[in-house]
């Protein structure tokens, strides 16, 4: 008999108070009884919904069965058919908008808690350290270039390493692992997760250049010369977006982008930082989705005094995933809704040697409300007007949305993108107009999932194989 409590077993996680002050994981995944007990709340449907939400289709009701019966690596087995990074997508995905949305317990209460037991069996994977990835065909002689190291480029690297090819991953930073490492904070992701899924990939054969960036230091022409048979794509989407009002260029005004990157990368809170970062003091973030959750969180665990998240809809359009949200309450970020800066103003002081001049001092904003729906359905911002006011920043942290990097397309003949930057590929596909040149992840989508990222980076591999069997 299913278990037929109406609502998920609770995800253990850290007092407020104390995990506002360290890096360290929020939540601490579910004990065993915890998982068994979620596990017998799913029906086990013949025809699961559930699959269908999943960008991988998971065997859900599949691994959750293995669970039922406290086989957490049997749990695991099955969804490693489908998914290459199952503990970083079981912390991640947003479930509450796939396979949950999906559940049919969802109908009369709580879906099933899906990510969390993906989370549960990947974690007691890595603890029992069972092998279990899969193993590599012999070398086939043939040679493919990944280009950046996120989800999407490991996971095309690790399926054509599978499929027998010679790979080499260029990737522009000095770490690997994409939005993985250097965006997404420790509090939410561990890094020793995706090191672990790098340093298995490396241990496959795999060869990963760092600091190497396609465009600049070698071009894709290039890496056909030296005798990669088809380079995939993974650059994602890092380009920062900025609003374009006035004061925008002051000192302590940055994106989100720059500020998690130095954070997460290069340690910049550290003493003697090579990029150091100014003391946050009053902190405001500028948008509504994860990133924007992820900054106020990382400037409170820096010590801000204050954070404020300033979005210019209402608490029900904010894209963050809801959990986030409410994490960043519990922690003390005071969400300033219906509002838009309009204006950034610096200090400005008769003394020439006063310091603070030149730096950001306040933010003008506007009220708004909401009013028809625009082309997505959301209800669109309208400003109310006579309503501005003044509210007082030491930091500005602007997290509006990314768009991909120029460099590659600009420098790559052949390669064409749309009015949004965005490399434009076979509908259902990852085939590039520059034949024998593949892309994926938020390089083709705009900045969207780590598991479609990681879908693309499988899809990529799979017609790349395809391809160079036609050609060679
Ligand atoms: P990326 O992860 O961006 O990796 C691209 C890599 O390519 C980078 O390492 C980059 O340095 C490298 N590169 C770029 N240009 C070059 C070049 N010219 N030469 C060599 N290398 C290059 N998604 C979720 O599903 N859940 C979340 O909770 C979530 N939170 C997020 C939080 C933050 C702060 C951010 C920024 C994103 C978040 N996302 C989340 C989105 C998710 O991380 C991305 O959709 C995903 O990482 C995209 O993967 P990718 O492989 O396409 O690109
Ligand atoms: Fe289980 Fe929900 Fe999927 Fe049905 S829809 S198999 S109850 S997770």
């Amino acid at each position: 008999m299913p278990n037929m409590q109406n609502t998920k077993t609770p995800m253990p996680t850290r007092d407020p108070g104390a995990r506002s002050r360290d890096f360290e994981e929020v939540t601490t995944g579910y004990t065993a009884e915890m998982a068994i007990n979620e596990a017998q709340r799913c029906l086990g449907c013949k025809n699961p919904p559930c699959v269908s939400g999943c960008p991988v289709g998971i065997s859900i009701p599949g691994f959750i069965k293995e669970l039922k019966e406290g086989n957490a690596e049997g749990a695991y087995r099955v969804i490693a058919r489908s998914s290459l990074f199952p503990a970083i997508c079981g912390r991640v995905c947003p479930q509450e908008t796939q396979c949950e949305a999906k559940c049919l317990r969802g109908i009369k209460g709580e879906p099933v808690a899906i990510g969390r037991l993906e989370r549960y069996a990947a974690d007691a994977h890595v603890e029992t350290e069972k092998a279990g990835k899969a193993g590599n065909a012999p070398y086939n002689g043939k040679a493919v270039a990944v280009i950046g190291s996120g989800p999407s480029g490991l996971a095309c690297a690790a399926e054509l390493r599978g499929r027998g090819y010679d790979v080499t991953i260029f990737e522009a930073l000095h770490e690997a692992g994409g939005v993985l490492t250097y965006g997404i904070p420790e509090f939410r992701l561990p890094k020793r997760i995706v090191k672990k899924e790098v340093e298995e990939l490396a241990a496959r054969g795999v060869k990963i250049e760092k600091n190497v960036v396609v465009g600049r230091t070698l071009t894709v022409d290039e890496l056909f010369e030296k005798g990669f048979s088809a380079v995939f794509i993974g650059s994602g989407a890092g380009l920062p977006s900025f609003m374009g009002v006035p004061g925008e260029s002051l000192c302590g005004v940055c994106s989100a982008n720059e500020f998690l990157t130095r954070v997460n990368l290069m340690k910049a809170y550290e003493q003697g930082a090579a990029t150091p970062l100014a003391p946050l003091g009053k902190t405001v973030v500028v948008g509504g989705g994860n990133v924007a959750m992820d900054a106020a969180r990382t400037a409170l665990r820096l010590g801000a005094e204050s954070v404020k998240i300033v979005y210019r809809r209402s608490r029900n359009e904010l894209p963050a995933r809801r959990e986030e949200v409410e994490h960043a309450e519990e922690e003390g970020v005071e969400f300033c809704l219906l509002q838009n800066p309009v204006e950034l103003l610096g200090h400005k002081s008769e003394d020439k040697n006063d310091p603070k001049n030149g730096w950001v001092e306040k933010l003008r904003l506007i009220r708004m409300e909401l009013g028809a729906p625009d082309e997505r359905g959301r209800r669109r911002p309208v400003e109310v007007p006579g309503s501005e006011f003044e509210m007082s920043a030491d930091t500005v942290i602007m997290a509006l949305g990314t768009s991909p990097n120029p460099l590659i397309r600009r420098t790559t003949k052949g390669l064409e993108s749309d009015r949004r930057g965005c490399l434009i590929v076979k509908e259902g596909q990852t085939a590039t107009t520059r034949p024998g040149v593949f892309a994926g992840g938020d390089a083709v989508t705009g900045a969207a999932t780590v598991i479609l990222a990681m879908g693309a980076g499988k899809q990529a591999a799979k017609e790349i194989d395809e391809y160079i069997a036609e050609h060679s």
